[in-house]
């Protein structure tokens, strides 16, 4: 028999295991949650992978996932027809983290400096397999993978820095393929191992999942039983014949264990969605991107025509990654199936640019070889006209945040991704027509409450053709700033640019409405006051002054002019038409530092 070898957890891992081991988290049923899901991954990868290599499936078994409650002995134990693991897997996958889910943890629970607030983290992130250690003092993990002709088993108990790995030999547990989970729960957590409670978890849990869940229930069926004793009543009661001759029946419960399938197994994309309701989007959404808040919006769609698919989008309520990242691409906000069939979360910019790569959601398209790579997606025409109609979508759902009542809504969308649609600007022209109405700026009238573009054309002056803006660090310093005196005089709003983004977006956009966007601080500002005889006048009167000035600053400054933009400061710094705006230099200036 060959030994069963010792391994030691990488340290992230022992972290993690302690702080689960030891938490106080009152939300423990979470665990079957993450295990099922591993389990629905499993069947996935196995279906995705046997599209190419058939020869994964010669084990004619069915897709499936099976739960058992022992409720005399506290075990769970579960079981899928998966991928199933080798033993090297056992050790990358069940004794490193290398995961995003669990990674996205560790990295909150540094930031999180309170203690109290760790509790609240394990359902925020989910801790995937290790949260079976949330109610068990052991966990057997036996488990087959296709590629490898052993079975292995992983054994970890809570409270301890090693776990062991050795091969099945016990020809009772061989499995044809996958993965057995086998739970000793915690003294105080048998109460999960009820089959009704496990029934119910599952309905509460899992009903988006795939693949069908079988439970272990126990069942009754009713049957009328002859029963030919005779009444003692009737005898005490007389010599009624009818009686006595009469056979009698009575109705028994006949009691029996069966697998009974839990869940329902229609992806909710394929459902029509008049018969969805919101709670149901929602909760699909927070199960499947493992989110603990419910998006701001959803859009399920069908097309037709060229190219045929179903979607699901949403649009999340914050920033995953924090609204100061970097934008990043590689999300996994996106999962793409064929004809059902799960065949990838991992794009780069093949269905959403990356300035939309917040989106989140399903995509099913039938048009799309089950086998399609990352080759197939970049280059495909079919998946160009997707990616068309998914910006589409998502720019409809956008608007519909901003035209809701509730604008606490789309203020929540703009302070998360805001920046997002502002390097859309730049980035993606062909869109500039949907992108514009969404951008939002403080102005000089509206200091407070940000307004749209839309806002500012309407309270355009009759005779005013511009768009004004002036870039500044902050509110504060726009409203100070000596350019904008003669138009607050002159009652022109200002659009504050005070994002450093800002300024780039809006000079890519250019125009919004056949409007120009101005900088006030750029010389030769035109507010249709100009009067040139006067400005003659004054160039005549101050020009040698201008000289003199000029002559005294020498380089620093490429000109001197008489300007009649100031009324009550004496004068002001302007940038040349062409060149960067103060602003802009002041960022370029600590970009390269
Ligand atoms: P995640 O599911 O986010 O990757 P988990 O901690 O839940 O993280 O699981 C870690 C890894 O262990 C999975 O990525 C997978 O490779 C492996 N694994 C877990 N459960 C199973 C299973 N039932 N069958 C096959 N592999 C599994
Ligand atoms: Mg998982």
């Amino acid at each position: 028999l060959p030994p069963a070898e010792k391994y030691e957890y990488q340290a992230e891992v022992s972290r993690l295991m302690d702080l689960i081991v030891n938490s106080l988290y009152s939300n423990k049923e979470v665990f079957l949650r993450e295990l099922i899901s591993n389990a629905s991954d499993a069947l996935d990868k196995l279906r995705f992978l046997s599209v190419t290599e058939p020869e994964l499936m010669k084990d004619a078994v069915e897709f499936d996932i099976r739960i058992q409650a022992d409720k005399d002995n506290g075990i769970i134990t579960i079981t899928d027809t998966g991928i199933g693991m080798t033993r090297q897997e056992l050790v990358d996958c069940l004794g490193t983290i290398a995961q995003s889910g669990t990674a996205k943890f560790l990295k909150a629970l540094k930031d999180t400096k309170d203690a109290g607030g760790d509790n609240n983290l394990i359902g925020q992130f989910g801790v995937g397999f290790y949260s079976a250690f949330l109610v068990s003092d052991r966990v057997v993990v036996s488990t087959k993978s296709p590629k490898s002709d052993k079975q292995y088993v992983w054994v970890g108990e809570a409270n301890d820095s090693s776990y062991t790995i050795r091969e099945e030999t016990d020809p009772e547990k061989l499995i044809p393929r996958g993965t057995r989970l086998t739970l000793y729960l915690k003294r105080d957590d048998k109460g999960f191992a009820h089959p009704e409670r496990i029934q119910k978890l599952v309905k509460n849990y899992s009903q988006f999942v795939s693949f069908p869940i079988y439970t272990w229930q126990e069942k009754g069926y009713t049957k009328e039983v002859e029963v030919d004793e005779e009444p003692a009543e009737a005898k005490a009661e007389g010599q009624d014949e009818k009686a006595e001759k009469k056979k009698k029946t009575k109705t028994v419960v006949e009691r029996y264990w069966d697998w009974e399938l839990t869940n329902e197994t229609q992806p909710i994309w394929l459902r029509n969605p008049k018969d969805v309701t919101k709670e149901e989007y929602n909760e699909f959404y927070k199960k499947t991107f493992n989110e603990y808040l419910d998006p701001l919006a959803s859009s399920h769609f069908t097309t037709e025509g060229e190219v045929e698919f179903r979607s699901i989008l949403y649009v999340p309520a914050f920033a995953a990654s924090g609204k100061d990242d970097i934008i990043n691409p590689k999300t996994k906000n996106i999962r793409l199936y064929v004809k059902r069939v799960f065949i990838s979360d991992d794009f780069d910019g093949e269905l959403f640019p990356r300035y939309l790569s917040f989106v989140k959601g399903v995509v099913d398209s039938n048009d799309l070889p089950l086998n399609v790579s990352r080759e197939i997606l970049q280059e495909s025409r079919i998946v160009r006209i997707m990616r068309k109609r998914l910006v589409r979508k998502a720019f409809d759902m956008i608007l519909g945040i901003s035209m809701s009542e509730n604008r606490e809504d789309y203020e929540k969308f703009w302070e998360n991704f805001g920046k997002h649609l502002k390097l859309g600007c730049i980035e993606d022209r062909e869109n500039h027509k949907r992108i514009a109405p969404l951008l939002r700026f403080f102005s000089s009238q509206s200091e407070e409450e940000m307004i749209g573009l839309d806002e500012y054309v309407e309270n355009m002056k009759p005779d005013q053709k511009d768009i004004y803006y002036i870039a500044a660090d902050s509110v504060t310093s726009a409203k100070n700033t000596p350019f904008l005196e003669r138009l607050l005089e002159k009652d022109l709003e200002v659009l504050f640019l005070v994002d450093p983004i800002d300024e780039v977006a809006i000079q890519n956009l250019k125009s919004y409405k056949e409007k120009n966007f101005v900088d006030i601080s750029k010389e030769d500002l035109d507010i249709g006051d100009k009067n040139e005889e006067k400005e003659k006048e004054m160039k005549q009167e101050f020009g040698q002054t201008c000289d003199w000035i000029k002559k005294h600053l020498g380089d620093k400054v490429a000109s001197v002019q008489i300007s009649n933009r100031l009324s009550s400061s004496p004068c002001v710094l302007v940038s040349g038409k062409f060149g960067w705006s103060a602003n802009m230099e002041k960022l370029m200036k600590a970009q390269t530092m």
